[in-house]
């Protein structure tokens, strides 16, 4: 059984580009470089307000 080739979109606009390229064009490319650099993709890190220090737990 031969599964379809799944559409392959360019992950910056969502037009299809070709198989062999990630993007779409040297455009596309360029601007997922600039997220890159700009830390666009970068895992926003959440800081968790830990208010609970003084509590000791003594009993
Ligand atoms: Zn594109």
């Amino acid at each position: 059984m031969t599964k379809p080739p799944r559409p392959l979109r360019c992950p910056i606009c969502g037009k299809p580009r070709a198989p062999a390229q990630r993007f779409c064009s040297d455009r596309c490319a360029t601007i997922d470089l600039g997220r890159w650099l700009s830390g666009d993709y970068a895992i926003p890190a959440e800081e968790e307000p830990e208010s609970d220090e003084g509590v000791g737990g003594q009993a």
